[in-house]
């Protein structure tokens, strides 16, 4: 059986991508450390790169490399490479392109981890860091001359602001620096950075990806070069390799992502409408299709601010199907109240610095009914009075 792939919407060749032994429709999982080969000339073959089999699971293994062209093809990218997760694959992705005394420009309100990756691993070994609104990075055509590296999330976290990537990407292009998105939150179902004029997509395959709140995993798509630099560089040296199973689960996350994200929009817009229409919510963060160019859909994470008429403890506790905890991107609906956030022990953390409000709630909306998460919301709400 062949089919033009060009032609193919991306649901259709997630679902259709394999064909393994056996006539079996999911990829085997190959538990081994390394491979063998079957002659001195094959070994010398494969050691000087007259050939490309898998030697050794820390850079090169079937499942992983399965997940991966999935990957690679859903971002349409050339190529990607797997890590242990989200975060292997930013700071993985970073130190392959930054080095001492370089300058990294990073997006205001980036996901916690990554703001703390810059401040306290890659400022004291002498990288340059500085951070810049949306509206800069869009409207200064010169603010990234001199950056090595700008570092973006559309939108980016906690606040969900959306950014015009093709604008952005084309000022970076102008001075040669490297742009790196978090698509982590759009997926490659709702935005393809990569056709947009961004150099490298990086995720946390922990979230949509996955789905299933089972995985912690990473995943980085870019061009061959980029991506062989990093899998030469980070991923043999700093070691933070995907994991077999970990990519098998990711590959079965894969075939259902179109359906689950289509699921979470419906049921975002319509917590979106009913939240704007209650006196106590006075904002909602949540970006919506076509709100910036090339941003096709909603997802299922979003955040509100409520006023002082809601306790916000109360109605956290009464909440019966959303529950407390971070990630996301499951098809359990979770909320994470910003005053949590912010009392995170003895540190200045993004939030802090830029001035996230403590009547923020963060909630993750899964894959349950509409009208029952509706109404667990709205009886919770009715319990919360300050
Ligand atoms: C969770 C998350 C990460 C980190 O991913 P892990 O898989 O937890 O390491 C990075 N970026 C965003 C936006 C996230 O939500």
């Amino acid at each position: 059986m062949t089919n033009d792939s060009e032609s193919l919407e991306i649901s259709t060749l997630l679902a259709a991508a394999f064909g393994g032994a056996h006539g079996s429709v999911t990829p085997p999982i190959v538990q081994s450390s390394l491979f063998t080969f079957d002659s001195y000339q094959a070994f010398e073959d494969r050691m000087a790169g007259r050939s490309d089999t898998a030697i050794y699971t820390r850079v090169q293994n079937p499942t992983v490399a399965a997940f991966e062209a999935l990957m690679a093809t859903a971002e349409q990218g050339e190529a990607a490479v797997g890590f242990a997760s989200g975060m292997a694959a930013i700071s993985s992705t970073i130190i392959a392109f930054v080095k001492p005394g370089d300058r990294i420009a990073c997006v205001e309100h980036a996901y916690p981890d990554s703001y703390r990756l810059f401040e306290r691993l890659l400022r004291p070994f002498g990288v340059e860091i500085s951070y810049h609104s949306i509206a800069a990075l869009e409207n200064d055509p010169d603010l990234l001359k001199g950056v090595k590296l700008a570092y973006l999330e559309s939108p980016n976290s906690v606040v969900f602001e959306p950014m015009n990537l093709p604008k952005v990407a084309e000022h970076a292009r102008r001075h040669g620096a490297l742009t790196v998105i978090d698509n982590s939150w759009a997926t490659p179902i709702f935005q393809n950075p990569l056709t947009l004029g961004i150099d490298i997509v990086v995720h946390s395959a922990s979230k949509f990806i996955s789905g299933h709140s089972d995985t912690v995993a990473g995943v980085v798509v870019s061009s061959n070069e980029l991506i062989n630099r990093i899998r030469d560089l980070s991923l043999s040296l700093l070691g933070g390799k995907l994991a077999p199973f970990e990519a098998f689960l990711l590959t079965r996350g894969l075939r259902t992502l179109d359906a689950r994200m289509r699921q979470h929009q419906a049921t975002a817009n319509t917590f979106v409408d009913r939240l704007s229409n209650l006196p106590c919510v006075t904002r909602v963060h949540s970006p919506g299709a076509n709100s910036v160019p090339g941003l096709r859909g909603r997802s299922g994470l979003m955040s509100f601010e409520l006023d002082d008429s809601i306790d916000i403890p109360r109605l956290s506790d009464a909440l019966s199907l959303f529950r407390l905890g971070v990630s996301w991107g499951g098809f359990e609906s979770l909320i994470l109240p910003a005053r949590v956030a912010l009392a995170q022990a003895g540190e200045e953390n993004s939030m802090q610095r830029f001035g996230v409000s403590p009547s923020l709630m963060r909630i993750s909306l899964g894959l349950e009914n509409v009208d029952d998460l509706w109404a667990d919301f709205e009886s919770a709400l009715s319990k919360s009075a300050a």
